[in-house]
């Protein structure tokens, strides 16, 4: 024993396709699934961010034929899907008298259909790996703590993320007896480059990191690479029998019962 370990294989000869992967969650989850020994396409709209190792497939999760496209791409490369992480998402800051329909309308495309689209365009690719292997297909969708926290100036995006939510519960549902299983991570305030330009709007964004560091029950915001952690467990093989589960990365915050500030 030398008192170093090395990543567990528990991926080797799996297939994965994560959207969003360019960057932050989405991106430590196909880092991460890579070093457990998957193969890996990262389909995002600027692939420029995809980790080293992976496929990258450039497509807007707002259109269905790129979607399509970018599926079938990715199964050509990498030999088959037993895995989809939909987690390409975008925020939305307000109350409902704040935004517009046209708003609702493009926030709504890309966080709830655009998770629609994916599973559509990658569910007969799903099937066929469940048939191959029994427990390992699976998808898990990014949801979000606002899909049940009452979080205020989120109306938007707290409503795309509770039609997240309610999508994982049915399409689970639908697809147990196929063998494909549908699960989601619950994050709290997570820290990716998202957050990152969040606060780089305010006055004094090291005295807001400090506020919203303090907001929280840990002390600190979620690492990317734990929300992945997640991620990767309800993706795994050791993940076999759990579908329709959301997996709170939150610090505390709901179990807690407490709320940002
Ligand atoms: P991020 O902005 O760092 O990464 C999002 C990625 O999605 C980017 O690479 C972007 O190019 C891609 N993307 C966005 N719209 C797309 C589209 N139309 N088509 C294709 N790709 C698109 O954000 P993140 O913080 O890593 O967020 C990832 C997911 O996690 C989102 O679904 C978000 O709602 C969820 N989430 C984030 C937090 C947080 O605090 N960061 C908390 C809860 C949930």
């Amino acid at each position: 024993m030398t008192g170093t370990t090395t990543p567990a294989q528990d991926f080797a000869g799996l297939t994965a396709l994560v959207t969003g992967g360019a960057s932050g969650i989405g991106a430590a989850t196909a880092a991460l699934l890579t070093a457990r020994g998957a193969r890996v396409a990262v389909l995002d709209r600027d692939t420029a961010g995809a980790p080293e190792g992976t496929v990258p497939v450039a497509a807007d999760v707002t259109s269905d034929s790129q979607v399509r496209d970018a599926v079938e791409a990715a199964v050509r490369e990498l030999g088959g899907l037993h895995i989809l992480v939909s987690n390409a998402g975008i925020g939305s800051i307000g109350t409902v008298e704040d935004n517009p329909d046209q708003e609702w309308a493009r926030v709504l495309d890309v966080n709830v259909l655009g998770m629609v689209r994916a599973a559509r365009a990658a569910l007969p690719h799903l099937r066929a790996a469940a048939l191959e292997r029994p427990g390992c297909a699976s998808i898990t969708h990014t949801c979000s703590i606002a899909a049940t926290a009452g979080l205020p100036q989120r109306a938007l995006y707290s409503a795309s993320k509770g039609a997240v939510l309610s999508l994982t519960l049915a399409m689970a549902a639908d697809h147990v007896r196929e063998g494909v299983r549908v699960n989601c991570v619950n994050p709290g305030t997570a820290d990716t480059p998202w957050i990152g330009r969040l606060l780089d709007q305010a006055e004094d964004p090291a005295a807001e990191r400090a506020a919203l560091d303090a907001r929280q029950p840990l002390g600190r915001l979620v690492s990317a690479d734990e929300v992945a952690a997640a991620i990767a467990y309800l993706a795994s093989p050791a993940a076999a029998s759990v579908t329709g589960t959301a997996l709170a990365v939150d610090g505390g915050m709901q179990g807690l019962r407490l709320r940002p500030a």
